[in-house]
């Protein structure tokens, strides 16, 4: 295990408990800072609070006293805090430094990093990065958002190893001296406004992964983002741009049917088992992290045409009798399912529905051309059919849940079509999450 080194910080208080807060407070216990861990919701009787008091350090619960910060020289907060929280201010205001654990990795001696960030694809892109690694037989370790709390990974972590650390911009806005080797910038939508407040405020975040970077590291950013643009201009790092839409000579582009690096061809999209647009972009982003880390062409190659997604995000399930599934069920809204639909140019046979929040479904509507059959469930159930019916799909079918939508999708199918589970809704009506809709619809696609 790596030991905390040059840590600037004797007395630290960490905010809010849960996965992460628990982990940083027995990390640092263990290296020697001494630590008080607050939270203002978790009950006493918490298995957390159990389990770090029986190793020694302090908690406190219940509300969160000013007085704590008497005696601390820096907070590491969980990123879901609102800077607006009154103890966050008064931090602030004793210019006591309020980090995110992120900020950690750097004090135990990460240097090799490849951190990602944008509004959306982090998983995705994060992944396949990874996946890339692995397949050059380079030792890497996955951290952050993805579900691996990165000062704890980073503890961890052999020499020689490459961390792949999922980034967002709440855990990027608590780092000082933060530095990855490698940044990817995926994209800037107005996301997080509520705890950002403005897109400056939002895009200042999110430039933060870059700003310790120094001439001899490398940011891959997305050329076709206004935001993302705007951002890098003044940038003095090494930049590997992507584009979708146009030849970027210095990185990774689509051009006709091929994706190029640099003007050489590294793989056709047909090849590509990912669909969609917004999935060609991740697949640029990955490219450029691989190809400047010097990872091999068949590397990349071998994980593009095997890699399905990340498990409910347009997942590739299975090819059966010449009928391809694909489970979206992380497909919560309308806009996510526009997407989903716009990945094909086959005939689509789409299953839908679940908790209503009182929306409408017409935005689906230019997107579903497409579509020539609809199994809806859940409470948006007729909804879903009113717009069927507008559009004139001869086949709309009422299913009780998501195996049953299975069922009844098969015998309305041929040969070249796609069966997909993008619901445009959230689950709760019916499912505890939607990874328990998106499993149901495996379990049934594998029981054909
Ligand atoms: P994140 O980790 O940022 O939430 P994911 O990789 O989990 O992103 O993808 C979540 C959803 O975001 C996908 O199902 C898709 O609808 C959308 N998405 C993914 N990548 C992109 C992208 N590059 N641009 C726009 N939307 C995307």
């Amino acid at each position: 295990m790596r030991k905390l080194t040059d840590f600037p910080y004797q007395n630290v208080l960490v905010l809010g408990l849960a996965k992460s807060g628990t982990a940083v407070a027995q990390l640092l216990g263990r290296n020697g800072v001494r630590v008080i861990v607050n939270d203002w919701k978790t009950p006493k009787e918490d298995a957390n609070v159990q389990l770090l008091e029986q190793q020694g350090v302090e908690v406190v619960v219940g509300s969160h006293p000013l007085s704590l910060l008497d005696n601390v020289e820096a907070v590491i907060k969980n990123p879901g805090i609102p800077y607006e929280n009154p103890i966050i201010e008064k931090a602030r205001e004793r210019h006591i430094p309020v980090l995110t654990e992120v900020e950690l990795i750097h004090y135990f001696g990460v240097e090799e990093v490849v951190a990602i960030t944008g509004s959306n694809g982090k998983t995705t892109t994060t992944t396949l990065i990874y996946e890339m690694y692995q397949q050059a037989n380079r030792p890497t370790a996955l951290a952050g958002n993805i579900g691996h709390v990165a000062s704890e990974v980073a503890e961890q972590m052999s020499e020689g190893q490459t961390m792949v650390v999922e980034l967002s911009s709440f855990q990027l806005l608590g780092i000082e001296v933060f530095r990855p080797r490698i940044a990817v910038l995926l994209n800037i939508f107005s996301a997080h406004l509520d705890y950002h407040h403005t897109m400056e405020h939002y895009m200042e975040a999110k430039a933060n992964i870059t700003k310790n970077q120094t001439e001899s590291d490398f940011l891959v950013y997305n050329a076709d983002d206004q935001h993302v643009c705007q951002m890098i201009k003044d940038s003095e790092v090494q930049l590997v741009p992507f584009s979708r839409q146009k030849v970027v000579e210095n990185g990774a582009y689509l051009d006709g049917r091929t994706i190029y690096f640099r003007g050489k061809p590294i793989i056709d999209i047909d090849s590509v088992v990912l669909v969609g647009d917004h999935n060609i972009e991740n697949i640029l982003a990955a490219i450029c992290v691989a190809k400047v880390d010097g990872l091999s062409n068949q590397a990349i190659y071998a994980v593009l045409t095997s890699f399905t997604g990340v498990k409910h995000r347009l997942q590739f399930v299975r090819e059966w009798n010449g009928r391809r599934f694909y489970n979206d069920s992380k497909a919560t809204n309308i806009l996510a399912t526009s997407k989903a639909l716009s990945a094909f140019k086959q005939p689509v046979i789409l299953l839908a529905g679940g908790l209503d929040r009182g929306n409408e479904f017409d935005e689906l509507i230019p997107y579903m051309s497409y579509v020539k059959s609809l199994i809806v469930f859940g409470q948006t159930s007729e909804k879903l059919a009113k717009v069927g019916q507008a559009l004139g799909i001869s086949n709309i079918i009422y299913a009780e849940n998501v195996a049953e939508a299975v069922e009844k999708a098969y015998p309305l199918s041929e040969e070249q079509d796609v069966i997909l589970l993008s619901p445009a809704c959230a689950s709760w009506d019916q499912y505890k999450t939607f990874e328990e809709r998106g499993n149901m619809f495996i379990d049934a696609v594998h029981k054909l």
